[in-house]
Order: structure tokens, then sequence, then C-alpha cells
């Protein structure tokens, strides 16, 4: 296809703003995919999430449109989630695109993802359509939207779209404004390959799929190509595009996007990004701005039941191999036995993947706090990263400790944003900026990655009754009066309930935490003393007394099947703790402890 009939384009949206119902709309209307075979929310991302894993995170579709100028059109679409745990990814998927349509539900109006994916879209310099959905509701009021579109994100939406993705109403108006308002992609046929990896996924028939854009030259079936990244060769045995079905095809041209499968086993081989090129008469110059996705957030994954450890292992190594920005290193614990240290990219990425680990394994697991990875540096000058606070060297040779901090945006209604200030102040918050758009406040803080990566979003939920939107991007290190807290139970310290803490806060959080563990520890034949400590000094305390008699006792001997009965639930309740010297500590109070009310 000729460079100027290719439009390149993705949808940006807040969640629920209608951007699945808007691509179903586009690929039917086109007749993409014929009547009898549509099906609500065909490239829906979470479905594709739960299907394969994690690891997909971009979806297109290729979509032939006559337009009104008589010409016939290849439109791709390239949809991806837009959850901050894959900024990377997203910012990557921009980067294959010319265009974006801006989705803003007309009833709702600007939310903190429909800011945080224009952004996106605007670094990648995008020419932005701006499209108001759901115009069929009653309550739909575009010109409040369109101003708002204005104010807020400041691009011209006077002449937005008007649509209704459930009725159809404007999708005609959409697929013209694609051609007409979007640009055609640059490129050159003659100049050497040179195509953007923007995603790859796992396929147990065909390998790893390759996501690719071609920015210039032609990739065929049969070619040998390189990574630029690591220097790998593969030869390319399909290559095709997405209809939504994968359809192969013979060769793909500058301004595609299509697929190419070549025999590779893993996903890690093929990193969100990378450049692509031929062999021989390649280009030696890779697309700029490569950088693989790092974790940001840490924790541990210790099996329950210590003999589950290798099928742990088993199941780790396994979910690697498709997600390259997960990490693991073995790790044992004085509390926990052997288990791993994992990184992730976020918290989202961590419940998946625990989720997947429990669901698909069947392994009982018990995590450990989430961590970010602080900076530390020593009075000998050297600076030591550190992943789990168990491992804080002795502060004797400690100069000072940086934290991550992150930017957060979050936009509320006016009646909650007194509770969004105080949640944001509790959490060490430093207000950067304070805005109205219309009834809604935009509140800008910086903040912490550790106050952030817990419990906060749940929080913010429930402060806001569900009303507010969220949204961070990391930005920097910073140094701050940080502490390692361990937590001693029956005197023995409990290594993976060790937190790093603001000294101001240790007091207040070490209370706490004790006070939920003598809920969540059920009481022993013996008195259980719980503390807090900062280095060897105790900051809270709590005591958990003795119980009074066994379970069994008020069953007055007699009935032995119902003393069985309790003795096996008794035994069943066991499976889920793990013994600490001679304390029973619950799995769940490894998390529990560590939310703040
Ligand atoms: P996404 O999260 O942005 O992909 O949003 P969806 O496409 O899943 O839409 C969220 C909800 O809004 C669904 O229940 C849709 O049926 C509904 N919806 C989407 N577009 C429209 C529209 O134009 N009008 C109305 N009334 N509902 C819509
Ligand atoms: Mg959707």
């Amino acid at each position: 296809t000729p460079l100027e009939n290719i439009r390149n384009f993705s949808i940006v949206a807040h969640i629920d703003h209608g951007k699945s119902t808007l691509a179903d709309r586009l690929i039917q209307s086109t007749k993409t995919v014929a009547d009898r075979d549509m099906k609500e929310q065909m490239l829906d991302s979470m479905d594709i999430e739960r299907e394969r894993g994690i690891t997909i995170k971009a979806q297109t579709v290729r979509i032939n449109y006559t337009a009104d100028d008589g010409q016939d059109y290849v439109l791709n679409l390239i949809d991806t989630p837009g959850h901050v745990d894959f900024a990377y990814e997203v910012s990557r998927s921009m980067r294959a695109v010319e265009g974006s349509l801006l989705v803003v539900d007309s009833t709702q109006g600007v939310e903190a993802q429909t800011l945080a994916n224009v952004y996106h879209a605007i670094d990648a310099d995008h020419e932005i359509v701006p499209v108001l959905n759901k115009i069929d509701l009653p309550a739909a009021d575009c010109d409040r939207v369109a101003e708002q579109i204005e104010d807020v994100i400041g691009i011209d939406a006077s002449e937005a779209i008007r649509v209704s993705a459930k009725t159809g109403i404007g999708i005609k108006e959409t697929l013209e404004a694609i051609v007409t308002r979007l640009p055609a992609p640059k490129g050159s046929l003659d100049a050497p390959l040179k195509a953007m990896l923007v995603d790859s996924w796992y396929d147990s028939y065909l390998g790893v799929i390759v996501l690719v854009r071609i920015m210039d030259g032609q990739l065929k079936k049969g070619d040998r190509v390189r990574m630029m990244q690591n220097g790998s060769v593969h030869h390319v045995d399909r290559i095709g595009v997405f209809r939504p079905a994968m359809t192969e095809i013979d060769v793909l041209g500058p301004g595609e996007i299509g697929f190419l499968t070549a025999s590779i086993k893993q996903v890690r081989d093929t990193r969100v990004g990378d450049t692509i090129t031929h062999e021989k008469k390649g280009t030696d110059k890779a697309l700029p701005g490569f950088k693989p996705a790092q974790p940001v957030v840490f924790c541990g994954l210790f099996p329950v039941d210590a003999a589950e450890f290798e099928d742990l292992r088993d199941s780790i190594e396994k979910l690697a191999l498709n997600d390259a920005s997960f990490s693991f290193e073995m790790e044992t614990s004085a509390a926990l036995g052997f288990g791993f240290r994992c990184g992730f990219l976020g918290l989202l990425h961590l419940e998946v993947i625990r989720d997947r680990i429990e669901r698909e394994y069947d392994i009982d697991l018990i995590t450990t706090a989430p961590s970010v990875i602080y900076d530390i540096h020593m009075k000998d000058g050297t600076v030591e990263q550190l992943h789990n606070p168990a491992d804080m060297p002795d502060l004797t040779y400690v100069d000072h400790i940086e934290e991550p901090r992150i930017k957060a945006t979050i936009l509320v209604p006016d009646e909650y944003l007194g509770d969004v200030l105080k949640l944001c102040q509790d959490r060490r918050g430093m207000q950067l900026d304070l805005t109205y758009a219309g009834s809604r406040a935009m509140v800008v803080y910086d903040l912490p990655l550790n106050e952030v990566v817990f419990d906060f979003y749940d929080r913010l939920k429930s402060v806001t009754k569900g009303y507010a939107s969220f949204d961070y991007a990391m930005i920097g290190y910073r140094t701050d009066a940080l502490v390692k807290m361990s937590i001693l139970v029956n005197d023995e310290p409990v290594d993976a309930l060790s937190t790093m803490v603001h000294r101001d806060r240790a007091e207040t959080r070490g209370r706490a935490m004790v006070e939920k563990l003598k809920d969540l520890i059920p009481r022993h034949m013996f008195k259980i003393p719980i503390q807090a400590a900062i280095g060897g000094k105790v900051i809270a305390r709590e005591t958990l007394s003795a119980m009074r008699k066994d379970v069994t006792a008020k069953c007055y001997g007699g009935d032995a099947t119902r003393k069985k009965k309790l003795l096996e639930k008794q035994k069943a309740g066991k499976k889920k703790m793990r013994q600490f010297g001679k304390v029973d500590i619950p799995q769940e109070a490894f998390i529990s402890a560590l939310k703040m009310d």
C-alpha cells in the first residue's frame, strides 16, 4: 500500500469512556469482520490479558476503508490498555502511529487516565482528533466537555466529533476524520529495513509473535533479520497482519504494521522498543529511545508449604519466559525459608503474577510487603541499591538514603477534595499544583513511591467513593529520613515483616502494625509479645495473651466425630500458617499488617 493511503492511529481514553465500543463500531462498519463473526469488544485488551497473561499489551487491527474521496485506505489501529504499570509499552505503541482519537465520555468529561494517555500521544507528536462519545445519553454535555478538553489539555476541540459508539452516530465522520485529519506515515522503500518492535507475546503453536511497525524498507517472509539490541539473528518464517485474526501476507512495506514469527522461543529475546533490521545490508542506526522496562516494585514470594518450593521455581521460570519485565532471584528468609525476591513494573503487574501462580499452578503463597528500590549512599562514597528492607546495611556505614518519588495526578469532584489532600499529606506528599476544571479539582502531588505502592489507590477509591481518578509517573530520587523498622514476634525478628519507613511516621506505623498483628495471630498456649523496633529500640509493643483451653475441650470428650472435625479444621487452618519459632503466623498477616487505615 502506498504511504499516502495508510493511516496509523491509536485510541486514547479513560476507562469506560467507550474505547472498545468505538473500536468495535469502526471494525463493524467497515466490514473488517463479517457481521456474523462480530462479537462485542473485539479488541478488548483485558480479555486478551486474561487469555494470554499479562504479557500482551498491544492489540492491533487493520481496517480497509474506501473514503469519500473514492480512494482505498488501510487504517491500522493499535490499542493499548493505558495502565500506569505499562507506561513504557504504551509510549512505544504511541511511537508506532501518527495520530490518536481522544475519546471522552460527554457525560463525564476529562479524567486522570485521559490526561496520562493523551500526554503519551502528545509526546509522540500525534495529530489528535477529539471524539465526544455517548451523545445518545441525556446527560451528554458536548459543549462543556469540549471546553474542558481545551482548558485542561490545551488542544483544539472546536471540531470534536460527536459520536455514539453505541448507536453508530458519528462513526462515518470518525472514519473520514482519520483519513483527512491524521497524517500519512513517512518512510522510504529503498532505505535499509528499520522496524520497531512494538510488542511481543508467546503463542504455543507459533512461538513468539512480534508486532512490528515498519519505518523504512521492506520485510519479507524468509528474510534473515537482526535484533539490534542483542545482535541475535532470526529467520523470518511468517509475516502478516491482524484483521483482527492473524492473516499471512507476503510483504510489509514502510508505514505498515504487522507481525512476524521466527521460531523465537522466549519473549525475553524480543525487547519492546528494539529495532529490527536485515542481517545483511541492514541499517546501523537503531531507533532512538530504547530503554527496557525496569521493575520498580519488589516483594518476596514464598510457598506456604516449603515442599512446594520447586513447583514455585518452575512456575516463576515459566512466567518469566513470557514477561521480560518480571525479574526474580532466589531469596532465603530466616522466617519464611526459601523463596524468591521478585521485581514488577507496578502493583497490577504484581497482583496478576501472584494470582497466576496461585490459580494456574495451585501454589499457596506468602507475599511479603511490596518495597521500592532505595539508593543507599554509603560513607565510603559507594551506592547500594536496596531491593529488600531485610538487607539494609549497618547504619554506621550509611551516609544517607534516597527513595523514588512520583508525580501523581488526581482528578476529583470538589466535595472529596479535602479527603484527597489529607490522604496525600498523610503519605508525605508535597503539593505541586491544584486547579479546577468545572466542578472538579485537579491535584498534582509529589509523593514517595513507597507510600503509594501498597494501598494508596484503594484508600483513594474509598475516600472518594470511587469518583477520583489517578495516574502517576516516576520523577526521580530524593533523600529523606528513612529507617528500617523490624517486627519481633515472641522476641524473634520476622524478617519478612521488615519495612522502610520515615522516621517521623515510624511510631504510628509500628503501633498500627503490632495492633493488627495482635488480632491476626491466633492465641497460643503461652503469652506472645509483639514488638516494633528500630535498630535495638522498641517503639511499640502489644502482648497476645495465652489461650486458656484447647479447641476440643468444650466437646466434653463425648462426640468423637465432632472432635475429629474440629481437629481437621484446625489442621486445615494451620496449613495456611507458617511457624516462626514457636508461633504460627497466618498467611494473610503479612499483607494485612501493612495496610494502613
Ligand atoms: P472502554 O473501557 O473505554 O473500552 O469502554 P467500553 O467500550 O467498554 O464502554 C464502557 C461502557 O460504556 C459499556 O457499557 C458500553 O456499552 C458503554 N458505551 C460505550 N459507548 C457508548 C455510547 O456511545 N453510548 C452509551 N449509552 N453507552 C456507551
Ligand atoms: Mg475497553
